[in-house]
């Protein structure tokens, strides 16, 4: 038997992988596995037939993409990949190349990605899809807390007396999440569930209080809760004094924030306003938890951080049951952020456009002086401008398909058509992105491979390799190193498994916020999974404690306070007009996994969601005609999408929903993303997925 982690999404549930006598293996939940108990979802126990199907085996190549694939060897594509990457690097310097990952990759696979990329190529322009999944919760905790890295962790699930959910359908996208804190709250009547959502999803519909607000005015919400607090004198005035700073500037901005305002702008009630605010009051502990429905947005650190000024205007953080917690949405985009893994991070939570980080690290990594660029990479959505004004002349794509996932498609389509070079490396093929690659590259997927896997809650799981890779595939990060040393980087690479490179990365980390330097692949294959920080010395006993971050209450600011962030609310950066009248919403169903690479060929997932739905309220319905299974289009500015409708009274009045999975290798406009624009976070460059202006016509 295998013990290993389901590689879905942040949630981190463990697995068994038990062989059977004809030679194969079922998965079942391990119930030794802190995270989750043994139990899991529907993904995590078809996870296996997602190895079986639709595989990239063999490297292929084309000049043009209007030409067909041939079929090429290793060999060929390695040399290929080399000579195109050393002639870029020459002619227009490293910033001409990009590469764009994903929180899919193990942490072996991320640093050795970085290592090329940002160390040996010299482009600080390694992105991946977490940008466009928790990039403004990283600037959130960075701002207001000093550093990243979520202090909570899954056993205040069931410690919590208030949980406080916003921007998360949690019951559809963190299931067993969701299952932790449903049976704590159906154990404990006393415990309060408050959901904030537009929609009411599964989560908002067992909630003790759901607040629909309109989309947009989240912070408003946190604001007004904050007023109503603050005026009742239930704050923590000692917190307040000893652990934070900006408490007066912050009273400054929510004063104006009364309820009546609040209540008329969000679409609530008073009474619904000060119930939340009386609840947050008289809880001894506060647990918050997020994802997509705040980081998605043009103001996405912004309001990250208005929901961590709660939690300080409280004194809800550093105890076990509260604090503000960020559910990650892929399975390992915190072993990423930990490795340095986006545009403007360096190993071990250090900072691009820090020089004493840029120094250590090129010491360390045996790199002249100067190795590693100064200015911080592109985010995704510059990677797509780039191409646009001829400034990318290679980009090498790992383990996503962005031609689903990203906003506004049809202009990814055009960017991606005017690429000079692109790789797609993928365990998968075709995908939408496929179609826009020269070069594929079939790389090894999860249970083919060894690696680890870090959790939302901080937890690393070793992830052993119990299958053969189909084809010719390879490891990612095998195939990221044999690119270094072939471009002549023999020393930076001479790695000879997984666990060697896990064993240089911890190094990295050790004094960091992320120290993960007592932990080894020996280690956690002896012990099972542990959470971070694990100090190197750390003994056995201490190291699968659970951990919480700043129970002393000293933050990672250089004064060890805490940060009000007192920013005023901007509201949708695309707000609905007589032209585009209703603000449509995108999000996610149960069953399926992001872009359906994997779950759109498992039948019983298929058969659970066989496709998107418009969710749009009965009186908007009645008033365009529309009953349910018509067929309907949806317009924005940027493009169209033809799907049926459900009416039903989940949805607020103007507001829409579809699901995001589909993409173009399912029919003609079904991709929610035709519709959707890139306007981003100006800390985290995370764009507003979640929100945008759409017309309904009825066919
Ligand atoms: Fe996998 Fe997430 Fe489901 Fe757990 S909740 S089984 S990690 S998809």
């Amino acid at each position: 038997m295998v013990r290993t982690l389901c590689s879905y999404c942040g949630v981190g549930c463990g697995l068994e992988a038990v062989p059977q006598a004809n030679g194969t293996y079922k998965m079942r939940g391990d119930r030794a596995h802190p995270s989750s108990l043994g139990l899991v979802c529907v993904k995590g126990a078809t996870i296996l037939e997602s190895l079986g199907v639709n595989r990239l085996t063999q490297p292929q190549w084309r000049q043009k993409l209007t030409d067909e694939f041939q079929m090429i060897t290793w060999e060929q594509a390695l040399d290929i990949l080399v000579k195109q990457l050393a002639w870029v690097r020459q002619k227009y310097g490293g910033d001409a190349i990009c590469f764009y990952g994903s929180g899919q990759l193990q942490t072996e696979d991320y640093y050795v990605a970085q290592k090329l990329a940002k160390g040996c190529l010299g482009t600080n322009n390694f992105d991946t899809n977490s940008r466009m999944c928790m990039s403004s919760a990283v600037a959130a905790y960075q701002a207001s807390l000093g550093s990243d890295g979520p202090p909570c962790c899954y056993e205040d699930l069931e410690l919590t007396d208030c949980a406080f959910l916003i921007g998360t359908n949690t019951a559809a996208c963190h299931p067993i999440v969701f299952n932790r804190l449903r049976q704590h709250h159906k154990r404990n009547p006393q415990v309060k569930l408050i959901v904030v959502d537009p929609r009411c999803t599964a989560t908002a519909e067992v909630a003790d209080l759901h607040l629909a607000i309109a989309p947009g005015t989240d912070i408003d919400l946190l604001h007004g809760i904050g007023h109503l607090l603050w005026q009742s004198d239930s704050i923590d005035q000692a917190f307040i004094h000893h652990h934070t700073q900006g408490f007066t500037d912050y009273v400054q901005v929510i004063q104006h924030y009364i309820p009546e305002r609040v209540a008329q702008r969000c679409g609530i009630t008073i009474d619904q306003l000060q119930q939340a605010a009386q609840w947050w009051g008289e809880s001894k502990r506060v647990l918050s938890l997020w994802s997509m429905g705040i980081n998605q947005s043009a103001e996405g650190t912004a309001k990250a951080r208005s929901l961590m000024d709660l939690h300080l205007l409280t004194g809800q953080i550093g105890r076990p049951g509260c604090g503000p917690f960020s559910l990650t949405g892929q399975p390992n985009a915190m072993g990423g952020r930990e490795t340095g893994g986006l545009a403007h991070l360096l190993p071990g939570y250090r900072q691009i456009e820090n020089p004493q980080h840029r120094g250590e690290i090129e010491h360390f990594w045996g790199l002249p002086p100067g190795s590693i660029a100064s200015k911080s990479g592109r985010s995704m959505w510059e990677m797509i401008t780039g191409l646009e004004q001829n400034q990318v002349h290679c980009l090498w794509i790992v383990a996503t398909n962005p031609l689903v996932s990203m906003p506004d498609l049809t202009r990814v389509q055009a960017a991606l058509r005017r690429s000079p070079f692109t790789v797609v490396q993928d365990a998968y093929a075709p995908t939408e992105t496929t179609e826009y690659a020269h070069l594929l590259l079939p790389a090894a997927q999860w249970g083919e491979k060894t690696g680890t896997m870090t959790n939302s809650e901080r937890r690393v799981t070793l992830c052993p390799q119990f299958l053969p890779p189909p084809g010719t595939a390879r490891g990612d990060w095998e195939i990221f190193a044999e690119v270094g040393r072939r471009l002549g980087f023999t020393a930076q690479f001479n790695f000879t498994s997984a666990a060697e490179v896990f064993a240089e990365f911890v190094q990295l980390t050790q004094g960091r916020g992320c120290d993960y330097s007592g932990l080894s692949h020996e280690r956690l294959a002896q012990l099972g999974p542990i959470t971070w920080p694990c100090p190197l010395g750390t003994d056995d006993t201490e190291a699968v404690n659970v951990k919480r971050l700043y129970l002393d209450k000293k933050f990672a600011t250089p004064d060890g306070k805490a940060r009000f962030a007192a920013i005023a609310s901007q509201g949708l950066a695309e707000p609905p007009d007589g032209d585009f009248p209703f603000v449509l919403t995108t999000g996610r169903y149960y069953g399926h996994w992001h872009t359906q690479t994997r779950t759109g060929r498992i039948a019983k997932i298929q058969k659970m969601h066989p496709e998107p739905r418009l969710e749009i309220h009965p009186q908007d319905a009645y008033k365009l005609a529309i009953t349910t299974g018509d067929w309907v289009r949806v317009i924005s500015r940027r493009g169209q999408v033809r799907v049926k409708a459900t009416v039903g009274e989940q949805m607020r009045l103007g507001t829409v929903f579809l699901p995001m999975h589909w993409g173009a290798l399912w029919g003609e406009q079904m991709a929610a993303n035709n519709l959707t624009h890139p306007q981003s976070c100006p800390v985290s460059r995370q764009p507003e997925l979640k929100a945008c202006a759409v017309r309904i016509e009825p066919e």
